[in-house]
C-alpha cells in the first residue's frame, strides 16, 4: 500500500539505528494485513530525545519502540508507564493515546518482558519454582529478572556480574518485586554452584554476539547437563558458542530471535489492535524483504 495522507505512522528512536531489524518485521506485518501504516527508523542523538517524543505528540504518531541508547532517558519523558516499564526502569515501547480531553497522551512500556517469556510459556510448568541464573547485569538481565520473578517465582535466581558493585543498587531496588528473596548476586567465579544447580540459565551479556563469535558469557561448558534449559538473548548469530557448547553436554537451549519477534508482536498489539501474522514476520527476517 503506497503512503498517503491516512497513512498512521510508527518510530523507531535510536542512535544508531541502521542496523535494526524492528523496520523489516513491522513494515512486512502491516502490508500482509493491509494496513496503511509505515514504521521508520530515526537516529536521534541523546540531546534530541526529548524534542524527538514530544514530536510524536505534535506529528499525531500512533507510538514509538526506542532503542539504544535512550531506553532509560525517556522514562521521565512519559505521561504513563506500565508496570513493567516502571519495575525495570525503561522503555522501549510507547503508545500515544488519547487522555480525557482528547489530546495525546503517552504511554511507555517494556514489550521486553514479554518478548522474553514468550519462548519459555509452553516450559511454564516445568520452569515454576525451579532454580535459575542470569549471566550479566545490565538492561536486558533486569527486564529478565522482572520477567522471571514474576512468571516463575524462582526458588533462587542468581544474577551473575563482573562487576558487581554496579548491579548492587537496582537488585537492592528489585527487593520489593521478589516477595520470596530469591534473588542473589554472584560474581562469575562464586557462581558455578548456581549454575549446576539451575534448571534455566540465560545469557543477557553481549558476550558471543557477532563479530565477537568465539567469546563465552560461561566458560566452564561441563557445568551443563540435560537438567539445563540455555537460553541466550543474542540473536546474532543464531547459534551462539554458548548455545552450541550447551547442546553438546545434552542442555535444550533458545536463541534471542523468538524474544526479539515476541517484543515487536507485544508493541504490534498495542498500537494497531491486531496480533502480528508471526510466520510472515520470520519470513521477512529470513529473506530479508
Ligand atoms: P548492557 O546494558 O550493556 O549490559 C551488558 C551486561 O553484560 C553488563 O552487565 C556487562 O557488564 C556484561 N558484559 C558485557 N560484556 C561482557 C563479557 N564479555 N563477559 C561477561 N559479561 C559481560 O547490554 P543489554 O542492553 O543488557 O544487552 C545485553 C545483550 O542482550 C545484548 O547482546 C543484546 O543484543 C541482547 N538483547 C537481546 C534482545 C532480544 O530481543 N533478543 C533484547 C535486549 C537485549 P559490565 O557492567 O561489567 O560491563
Amino acid at each position: 500500500m503506497m503512503p498517503d495522507a491516512h497513512t498512521r505512522l510508527v518510530f523507531l528512536l535510536g542512535d544508531p539505528v541502521e542496523h535494526s531489524l524492528s523496520p523489516r518485521m513491522h513494515n512486512a506485518a502491516f502490508r500482509h494485513q493491509g494496513l496503511n501504516w509505515v514504521y521508520l527508523a530515526a537516529r536521534v542523538p541523546a540531546d534530541a530525545l526529548p524534542e524527538a517524543v514530544r514530536g510524536l505528540r505534535a506529528l499525531g504518531a500512533a507510538g514509538a519502540n526506542v532503542t539504544l541508547p535512550h531506553k532509560q532517558a525517556v522514562v521521565p519523558l512519559m505521561d504513563t508507564l506500565s508496570p513493567a516499564a516502571e519495575a525495570v526502569g525503561a522503555v522501549n515501547t510507547i503508545v500515544v493515546r488519547p487522555g480525557d480531553d482528547g489530546r495525546p497522551r503517552l504511554h511507555g512500556d517494556n514489550t521486553d518482558v514479554a518478548g522474553f517469556l514468550a519462548p519459555l510459556e509452553p516450559r511454564a510448568a516445568d520452569l515454576s519454582g525451579q532454580p535459575m541464573t542470569v549471566l550479566g547485569a545490565g538492561g536486558a538481565a533486569r527486564a529478565v529478572v522482572y520477567a522471571l520473578l514474576r512468571a516463575f517465582r524462582p526458588a533462587r535466581l542468581t544474577v551473575v556480574a563482573r562487576s558487581p558493585e554496579r548491579a548492587r543498587p537496582w537488585l537492592d531496588a528489585f527487593a520489593r518485586h521478589d516477595p520470596d528473596a530469591s534473588l542473589t548476586l554472584a560474581s562469575p567465579q562464586a557462581a558455578r554452584d548456581a549454575v549446576r544447580a539451575s534448571r534455566l540459565v540465560v545469557n543477557a551479556t553481549p558476550a558471543g554476539m557477532h563479530p565477537h563469535v568465539d567469546q563465552t558469557p560461561w566458560p566452564y561448558p561441563d557445568d551443563f547437563t540435560e537438567q539445563h534449559l540455555v537460553y541466550d538473548l543474542i540473536y546474532t548469530p543464531e547459534r551462539t558458542r554458548l548455545l552450541r557448547e550447551a547442546a553438546a553436554r545434552g542442555a535444550a537451549t533458545l536463541g534471542g530471535l523468538d524474544m526479539l519477534i515476541g517484543q515487536a508482536a507485544a508493541a504490534y498489539r498495542q498500537w494497531t489492535g491486531q496480533p502480528m501474522p508471526l510466520d510472515v514476520v520470520r519470513a521477512a527476517l529470513r529473506t530479508g524483504s
